[in-house]
């Protein structure tokens, strides 16, 4: 077993101990103790002139306290957009750390905290700057597209930065420049993007052990007993699992696709914080997890990623109170802007 992935292990192990004490504690608290949690909240809020961007996989509480209190739900895209755009001078940002790290890269003069600096990413893992820039070595002439699911410090040695929700794009729009490209670090989308694209690529072999879980046997199984669901496929899973899917897309794309899209009930392989604004969008439909269990499985998140999970409401409002801030250099700010303001000025 390589250091690498005794790390990751380890950091995943403490995801789940400190998720599963936070969770714990959350649902041993009274209606009265969450009450006066959330009325402490609104009100560090409101004195420090700070908004909450949170992403769709975190817990119902704090998407909905987000809501109420003028911040944002969304994907990471639109979570890197609206943090830049909003007037705060506070961004608290509910998800993992490269979500704070590019709201940061994109605010800089914003102070950027988050619930907790421990809420890491597999993905982001796996791709270290070092390991990165030996791949970038490897390949010569190749043009750098990495997923926003990276290190600041990936990002700056990258042409560009993209996530799931224009990934295709960008690589289309690149192979029509005549461009050769390099993907990392997640090898599932980047399968998904050779697919699509039909252009071959040299890809980072990372994944999200959330999304590399859902079992396309278990879909199958449960379309039998669910014939007429639709199937929503977040392209982080195995290529076995998308092609299951009635629609592959970023978070956001399959809230969308679960309003538009003509079924009355839905297998979601995704993380199951999405419920919470899938429900909202369509309070008549019926949303059926995606099953993770079956041969081969493991079960080490059971779609529930295990740092999105660390963003709960007393650490909303300890961060508040003891900010934990992302701190990152300038020059590194600098040069990881570049591809990330490319990213989000792309029309495709
Ligand atoms: P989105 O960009 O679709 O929000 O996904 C982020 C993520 O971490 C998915 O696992
Ligand atoms: Fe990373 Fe997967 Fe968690 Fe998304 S769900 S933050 S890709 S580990």
């Amino acid at each position: 077993m390589t250091l690498s992935v005794i790390a990751l292990q380890q950091t995943l192990q403490k995801g789940l101990d400190t998720a599963a004490v936070l969770t714990g504690n959350a649902q041993q608290m009274t209606v009265e103790e969450k009450t006066k949690l959330i009325a402490q909240i609104k009100d560090e809020l409101q004195r420090q002139n700070a908004v909450m961007v949170a992403h769709y996989y975190t817990d119902a509480d704090v998407q909905a306290l987000a809501e109420a209190t003028g911040g944002c739900v969304a994907d990471s895209l639109e979570m890197a957009r609206f943090g830049r755009d909003h007037p705060a001078s506070t961004l608290v940002v509910a998800g993992v750390r490269f979500m704070g790290e590019t709201a940061k890269i994109l605010s800089p003069d914003k102070r950027v905290i988050m619930p907790s600096l421990e809420a890491e990413c597999s993905l982001d893992l796996s791709c270290s700057p070092q390991a990165f820039a030996q791949f970038k070595a490897e390949h010569p002439g190749y043009t750098s597209v990495v997923y926003a699911n990276t290190s600041a410090a990936v990002k700056a040695q990258a042409d560009w930065v993209v996530t799931s929700s224009i990934a295709v794009k960008v690589v289309q729009y690149l192979h029509a420049k005549g461009e050769k490209v390099l993907w990392a670090p997640d090898r599932y989308l980047g399968d998904y993007i050779r697919q699509q694209t039909q252009v071959e690529m040299a890809i980072w072999s990372g994944s999200c052990i959330v999304h590399e879980e859902f079992k396309a046997q278990g879909i199958r199984d449960l379309l039998k007993i669910y014939p007429d669901a639709g199937v929503l496929v977040h392209p982080e899973s195995p290529a076995a699992v998308i092609a299951l899917a009635d629609c592959v897309g970023s978070t956001s794309q399959l809230i969308k696709a679960a309003r538009d899209l003509d079924f009355s009930s839905f297998i979601v392989a995704t993380d199951r914080g999405i419920f919470y604004k899938m429900q909202q969008t369509c309070p008549d439909k019926h949303f059926l997890e995606a099953p993770t269990a079956g041969n081969g499985a493991t079960c080490q998140s059971c779609a529930h990623c295990p740092w999105m999970a660390m963003n709960q409401l007393e650490n909303v409002l300890h961060t508040l109170r003891f900010p934990q801030a992302i701190e990152l250099d300038a020059a590194l700010i600098a040069q990881a802007r570049k591809p990330l303001d490319r990213m989000l000025s792309f029309q495709g």
